[in-house]
C-alpha cells in the first residue's frame, strides 16, 4: 500500500466517524404512513397550485444550462424584497449556502453561533475540520449580545451564524440586538431567515447599511417547495459578486427550479394565504398543546412549536413514533428538560399528534 492509499484511508476513516445530519424520516415504505412533523415542511402550501406551476416550469429546453431564468429570478427576488438584483445569489437550497460559507469563506477556522440552533452550521464546519463556538441563549431565548461580542473578540472568528427566527426555539431576535452585533462585530454575520415569512419582520434591508451582513433564505418553508431545493443569499453587491462569480457553482440550480421560483413569485398571494392559514392553525395547536398536563409550550414565530416535556424526550419521541407521529427530539435545552420540536401540520395531523402526546405524557407521569 502506498502512502497515498494511507492518506485516503485516513480521509475515509475521518468521514466515517463524522456526524451526519439526521434525516428523521428516510422515506422507506414502512415509514410512509408516519405523520411527519419533524422537518418543518409546509402542509399549508397549495399542492394543486404547486403542481400547476411545476408543470409550467417544466416546459423548457433542458438541454441548455440555466442562464436567463437565473437572471430573471434574481430580478424578481430583488423586486419582491426591494433590493438590487446584484445583491441576490441563488443556491441549491439554503443548506448549500451554509456549506458555501463554511467551505469557501471560512475553511478550517472557527465560527461563532448560538445554542441551541440549527445543527447544520456545526455539522458542515466540523466536516471540514473547522469548529463552531456556541454561545448559549438567555433563559428567555434572547441573544446574549455581550457574551457573543466578547467571544468574538477573544476568538477572532471571522463568521457568526445567527438564526432568526431561531430553529428550534421558534422566536425572532429583536432588531436592536442584531444591530448591536452588526455594528460591533468585525466579521461577517450570516443571518438565517429560513422562517422569516412566518414572523413579524425581515432584516434583509439592513444589507444596504451593514456590509458585514449576509441574509440567507429559502423557498422550502413559506413557499412550500422544499422538494425543489431553492435558496438564496442577500448581501452587499461586493460580497454577492464574489459569492456569485467565484464561490458559487456556475449553475447551482436547474432551469426547472429557477422557473418554478419565478412562478412562486408571480403567485405571492398564494404564499401569503398559506402563511395566514398556518398561523391560524399554529394558534389552535399551541392552545391545545398547553392543555396537556406537564407540557411547557413556547410561543412561535415559525411553522413549528418548541415544547418542553420535563421528561425523557428521547423516550417520548420514540413512543410517539410507534404511535405513527414523527417529531424532533432536542433533549435538554438550556434549563429545560426533554424538549421536542413539532411542525404545525394540518388539523388532522395535529389531532393525531395531540392524541398521541396526551397518551404518552399520561403514561410518563404514572
Ligand atoms: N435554515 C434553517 C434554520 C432550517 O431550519 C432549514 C431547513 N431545515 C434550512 C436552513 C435549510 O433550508 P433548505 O431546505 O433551503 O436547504
Amino acid at each position: 500500500m502506498t502512502s497515498r492509499d494511507n492518506t485516503f484511508d485516513e480521509i475515509l476513516a475521518r468521514l466515517q466517524v463524522s456526524e451526519g445530519y439526521d434525516l428523521a424520516r428516510t422515506g422507506e415504505a414502512s415509514e410512509s404512513r408516519l405523520i411527519g412533523l419533524d422537518s418543518n415542511e409546509n402542509y399549508f402550501a397549495d399542492a394543486a397550485l404547486i403542481r400547476k406551476m411545476a408543470g409550467k416550469a417544466s416546459r423548457c429546453d433542458l438541454r441548455v444550462y440555466p442562464r436567463e431564468e437565473m437572471i430573471e429570478l434574481r430580478e424578481k427576488l430583488g423586486a419582491w424584497l426591494q433590493i438590487e438584483p446584484e445583491c441576490v445569489v441563488l443556491a441549491n437550497g439554503e443548506d448549500q449556502v451554509i456549506d458555501l460559507a463554511a467551505t469557501v469563506l471560512l475553511r478550517e477556522g472557527s465560527a461563532i453561533s448560538i445554542s441551541p440552533t440549527y445543527s447544520m452550521y456545526r455539522l458542515r464546519l466540523e466536516l471540514i475540520g473547522g469548529r463552531l463556538i456556541q454561545v448559549p441563549l438567555m433563559k428567555d431565548f434572547s441573544l446574549d449580545v455581550p457574551r457573543l461580542l466578547s467571544v468574538a473578540d477573544e476568538s477572532h472568528a471571522p463568521i457568526m451564524f445567527l438564526c432568526s427566527p431561531n430553529n428550534p426555539t421558534a422566536n425572532q431576535f429583536s432588531e436592536a440586538s442584531i444591530v448591536q452585533v452588526l455594528s460591533r462585530y468585525r466579521g461577517l454575520v450570516v443571518l438565517d431567515e429560513a422562517y422569516a415569512e412566518f414572523a413579524e419582520r425581515s432584516l434583509v434591508s439592513l444589507v444596504r447599511e451593514y456590509s458585514n451582513l449576509a441574509v440567507i433564505r429559502t423557498f422550502s418553508k413559506a413557499f412550500g417547495i422544499a422538494g425543489a431545493r431553492l435558496g438564496y443569499v442577500i448581501a452587499n453587491p461586493q460580497l454577492s459578486k464574489i459569492l456569485a462569480e467565484k464561490a458559487q457553482l456556475p449553475y447551482p440550480i436547474s432551469r426547472f427550479t429557477a422557473r418554478l421560483g419565478i412562478e412562486c413569485l408571480r403567485n405571492l398571494k398564494a404564499m401569503q394565504d398559506s402563511v395566514h392559514k398556518m398561523k391560524r392553525e399554529r394558534s389552535w395547536v399551541i392552545d391545545r398543546l398547553r392543555r396537556i398536563e406537564g407540557l411547557r409550550v413556547f410561543d412561535s414565530e415559525t411553522n413549528f412549536v418548541f415544547v418542553c416535556t420535563g421528561q425523557n424526550s428521547s423516550k417520548i419521541s420514540a413512543k410517539l413514533r410507534s404511535l405513527g407521529v414523527s417529531v424532533r427530539d432536542f433533549g435538554n435545552v438550556l434549563d429545560f428538560r426533554g424538549c421536542l420540536r413539532v411542525t404545525v401540520g394540518t388539523r388532522l395531523m395535529s389531532e393525531k399528534l395531540l392524541g398521541a402526546l396526551e397518551e404518552v405524557m399520561r403514561d410518563e407521569q404514572l
